[in-house]
């Protein structure tokens, strides 16, 4: 079983036939010069149960080739290629590439288009994470962005979460017995939702290829602040001001922005607690300068919300006494970048 075979002397993968295309070879391939390119064997196209088009061996063969991948991990990587290639990549399944200095790695798929090169892994069988990590590291020592689909079960979806970093987009991939679909996770909708995505495969391959699958710590992103607001009066001089309650970090893109992370005022990091000290903000939104304030309640200075007309501290204790979900005022959307000190963690999500 393999996705390649020659057809009268030229190297034809199965996944750039189309469905029509594919029909039309299987009726008329005894009258073609065919055959496998591991040996001199007729090759026959044939298309599996989960769907996968591809070419065995005729029966009387005696080539021992044998890719020994299962049928589920075939039709995996045939979907991908099968995009790919649909969508101008340049596509080759069980790539040998070299490393600058010389030694070489095999990638399940590997593609190029223009100057991007990027490797797709499927990781049916077990593999220690010691092992992707060095084989990561080949790939970004070769200038190409490699993504990792790791076989686990619906349960055990969350345990891509302890590898994840923006070098190792790696992913959790399983086999509905039921429906023969296949189904990818390990990326979050957005922060409010505690579950991961369980995203028919090829979709979610799709959505990370568009760019609609993003880390939420990738460097040099815009990204998007919005800061919600309760109204108090002042402990102090008893007039109206806001406090800042939570300061949300967002993902802009098409479709709008997925919540990424909530910070309280005190771990706000120095750049952005400079944006949000603005003037403009302040006249704006009524709320105080945010700074360091000593409390007597703690016996230490932290950053702290307070009065927008007598500066007083509105404490965080206070405030969170107060804390009002349904009054809760928010304000526009306010383009960041996140910085070395930003407290957020980074996470894949899926932008819905
Ligand atoms: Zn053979
Ligand atoms: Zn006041």
């Amino acid at each position: 079983m393999g996705f390649l075979s020659i057809i009268e002397n030229k190297e034809i993968y199965s996944f750039m036939l189309n469905d029509e295309q594919w029909d039309r070879l299987k009726d008329k391939y005894k009258n073609l010069s065919m055959h496998m390119p591991c040996c001199q064997t007729r090759a026959i196209p044939k298309k599996s149960k989960l769907g996968t088009q591809y070419f065995a061996h005729h029966p009387s063969s005696s080539c021992g080739f044998s890719s020994g991948e299962s049928r589920e991990h075939q039709f995996c990587k045939y979907l991908i290629l099968k995009y790919l290639h649909e969508n101008g990549w340049n596509v080759t399944p069980e790539f040998r590439g070299q490393m600058p200095l010389g030694e070489t790695w095999i990638a399940d798929i590997y593609a190029q288009k223009n100057n991007a090169k990027i490797v797709i892994e499927i990781q049916w069988s077990p593999q220690s994470i010691e092992e992707t990590k060095r084989r990561q590291e080949k790939y970004i020592a070769s200038g190409i962005r490699a993504v990792w689909f790791m076989r686990t079960t619906q349960k055990n979806k969350w345990d891509v979460l302890d590898y994840q970093s923006y070098d190792l987009p790696i992913f959790s991939i399983w086999l509905n017995k039921k429906n023969y679909q296949l189904i990818a996770s390990g990326a979050f909708h957005n922060w409010d939702n505690a579950d991961l995505v369980e995203i028919e495969f090829i979709d979610f391959f799709k959505a990370l290829m568009t760019g609609s699958v993003q880390y939420s710590l990738k460097p040099h992103a815009r990204r998007s602040l919005q800061v919600a607001m309760n109204t108090i009066q002042c402990w102090k001089c008893k007039k109206p001001t806001n406090t800042i309650m939570e300061i949300n970090y967002f993902i802009p893109h098409a479709k709008g922005f997925t919540k990424i992370y909530r910070l309280d005022v005190e771990d706000l990091s120095h750049t952005h607690n400079e944006i949000l000290n603005q003037p403009s903000l302040l006249q704006l939104y009524q709320y105080g300068v945010i700074k360091k304030r000593f409390s007597k309640t703690r016996g230490e200075a932290y950053l702290s919300n307070g009065c927008y007309h007598c500066d007083a501290l509105q404490g965080a204790f206070f405030s969170h006494h107060e804390r009002n979900a349904e009054n809760m005022k928010y304000s526009h959307f306010i383009d960041v970048h996140i910085d070395y000190d930003t407290q957020i963690d980074g996470l894949w999500f899926y932008l819905d």
